[in-house]
């Protein structure tokens, strides 16, 4: 085996449980979006796989444009992976693919400088600070809508359509009132206070909230929102300092150290507040939080820690359907729910979300078709991608348009940030919500939350 062979190789080697279980059944391939779109076996789950044990065998150049070129077109979705009748670990294998992608091909510009951002806890202020100011000044919508989507400028269209969708949905506050008959279109109570406990407080345990990058960043609604919720609902939410980004986003990048460095930082500040649960408000954070045993299992000093730390990891709707959800005030609407990938494939969490929803009377439900295929959003995918990323998102769009709902309701801001830019691209006039800001605002109604309190 040449030198060259390095970080795949090695760790495939030491991951052959992984790799070999693929029978090469084709069962993934009807499941795979690129496959699907491009019709290439290279671009299958069952190609990927293929390629990466003719690197690990030496037959094929890890630097190579055909390991590179279909490596990168992956997703990265794991809608292969309940299909799978072998049980692969495809996203385990595939983050170490990108990782020796990375070490013999440059990643993209823009790749390499949001990774260069999001490494430093600084340099991510100061780039949400400054997201902050081009969305309250209204640039990225007006730049949505008057940027052509031509040659260079349509990277930076969609790129503002995405930073324009994280504003909150205005409509949310009177959202059925008029249908309802309501009076009380401000509420009972003010959205910054805290629950009033319907809900014996802390009697369901004591829960550490993951603030996260983007969340804090862009969302810090809904970062509110799942503290509030939570709370009514009876757990006891406690503050964790020294919590860093989860990692996924270095992982998905190819840069898995950066990736272990994070979640070292993040398994020693959730450990210090002793927390029956972790709850994340993000599915792709949930889910590499949830693989935290995986990252670091070859670190003997962490690995049992990390195992440990992984097991407490919830999403929030999780934690929020086991306590029943508590029942909120009528919000007369229709949404159209959409499933994220790192949610339903990679956390296999399907019923969660829609008990959420299912709380919220006067709330009518209605999935989106092929709800379990990816939006095209996927990390940085879509701005990576545009054009096979563009023709998923297209897709998805299309079809949450055709719910005629007043909204699109997914429980991943990443998925809201690619749905709504895409929704906006087309003038479409629906909103796009977590569901845990349509709970609050149920609860805000039926008046859980009292003023005055600290939030
Ligand atoms: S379904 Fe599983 S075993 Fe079959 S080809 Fe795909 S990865 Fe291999
Ligand atoms: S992760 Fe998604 S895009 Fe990648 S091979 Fe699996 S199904 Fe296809």
């Amino acid at each position: 085996m040449s030198d060259t062979l390095s970080t795949l190789s090695e760790a495939l080697e030491k991951q052959r449980e992984r790799l070999l279980p693929c029978v090469h059944c084709g069962f993934c391939l009807p499941a795979c979006p690129t496959y699907n779109r491009l019709g290439d076996e290279a671009d299958s789950p069952r190609g990927r796989l293929h390629l990466m044990r003719a690197v690990v065998e030496g037959r094929l150049d890890p630097g190579s444009e055909a390991f590179g070129t279909h490596i990168d077109r992956c997703l990265g979705c794991r809608a292969c992976e309940p299909v799978c009748p072998s049980g692969v670990e495809y996203g385990t294998l595939l983050e170490l693919a990108r990782e020796t992608v990375a070490e013999h091909r440059p990643s993209g510009f823009l790749t390499r400088a949001l990774l260069w951002v999001f490494s430093s806890s600084l340099r991510r202020k100061l780039f949400f600070v400054q997201s902050r100011s081009i969305r309250g000044l209204g640039f990225a919508s007006l730049g949505t809508m008057l940027i052509p989507a031509v040659g260079p400028f349509k990277t930076a269209k969609l790129a503002l359509a995405m930073l324009a969708s994280t504003a909150g949905w205005t409509r949310l506050r009177t959202l059925g009132l008029a249908k309802a008959g309501s009076a009380d279109s401000t509420g009972v109570g003010d959205s910054t206070a805290a629950p009033s406990h319907r809900v014996a407080a802390g009697s369901r345990g004591r829960v550490a909230v993951l603030i996260g990058c983007v969340q804090e960043g862009l969302f810090t609604r809904l970062n509110r929102a799942t503290v509030r919720t939570l709370e009514a609902n009876g757990y006891e939410v406690v503050s964790v300092s020294g919590q860093d980004c989860c990692g996924a986003l270095h992982a998905h990048g190819g840069d898995l150290e950066q990736a272990r460095t994070l979640a070292r930082v993040n398994i020693a500040a959730f450990e210090s507040v002793e927390a029956d649960a972790i709850a994340v408000n993000t599915a792709g954070c949930g889910a590499a939080m949830k693989d935290y045993g995986v990252l670091l299992e070859n670190d003997s000093a962490m690995s049992e820690r990390a195992r440990a730390l992984a097991a407490k990891v919830k999403d929030v709707t999780e934690l929020l359907s086991a306590a029943g959800p508590l029942g909120g005030a009528e919000v007369i609407c229709t949404v159209a729910y959409d499933h994220p990938c790192h949610l339903l494939h990679a956390q296999r969490v399907e019923q969660p979300p829609l008990a959420v929803l299912a709380a919220i009377p006067g709330t009518e439900v209605r999935i989106v078709g092929k709800a379990d295929e990816c939006c095209g959003g996927a990390g940085i995918y879509g701005i990576t991608h545009p054009e096979l990323g563009g023709e998923i998102g297209r897709d998805k769009v299309a079809a949450v348009r055709a719910c005629a709902a007043d909204a699109v309701v997914t429980p991943n801001p990443g998925c809201m940030m690619q749905i709504g830019a895409g929704l906006r691209l087309e003038g479409a006039l629906e909103g796009v919500l977590h569901p845990v800001e349509l709970l609050d605002e149920s609860y805000r109604r039926a008046g859980y939350y009292q003023r005055g309190s600290d939030a």
